[in-house]
């Protein structure tokens, strides 16, 4: 590929932003881009800078779902621990065997949610 402004140098880099080929004199280095000197330098960092932004965001929401993780499955404890109780203690109302559905599904819940935080962080 030869330089798009000098069409007899060969390219050492692409534009990340419009493609183009660049020689030595027409390449600038953007953070990990290269980009067309004077011209696409701008949007090339606001590419890098998108990227590097998607990237946070992506462990943002991977820590998000592993404190609701935590949240729901404490949750579900509690509802399956007070129905457990109750069913233990000789109850025969119908409320502890739903507390304790409740709780079962809250935990299932609950993890999914650790597999899905473990996933999201592992990429
Ligand atoms: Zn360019
Ligand atoms: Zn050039």
């Amino acid at each position: 590929m030869k330089c798009f402004s000098h069409s007899t140098v060969d390219a050492v880099g692409i534009c990340k932003s419009c493609g183009r080929g660049l020689c030595r004199e027409c390449v600038a280095e953007v953070g990990l881009g290269c980009s067309c000197r004077g011209r696409c330098e701008a949007d090339v960092a606001t590419l890098n800078d998108l990227v590097e932004r998607g990237r946070t965001a992506y462990q943002k929401t991977s820590a998000t779902f592993f404190r609701s993780g935590i949240f729901v499955t404490m949750l579900g404890t509690i509802f399956g621990l007070v129905g457990w109780i109750g069913i233990r203690g000789g109850s025969r109302a119908p409320w502890s065997y739903f507390l304790l559905l409740i709780g079962l599904i809250f935990a299932c819940w609950g993890i999914s949610h650790f597999v899905s935080a473990r996933k999201m962080s592992q990429k």
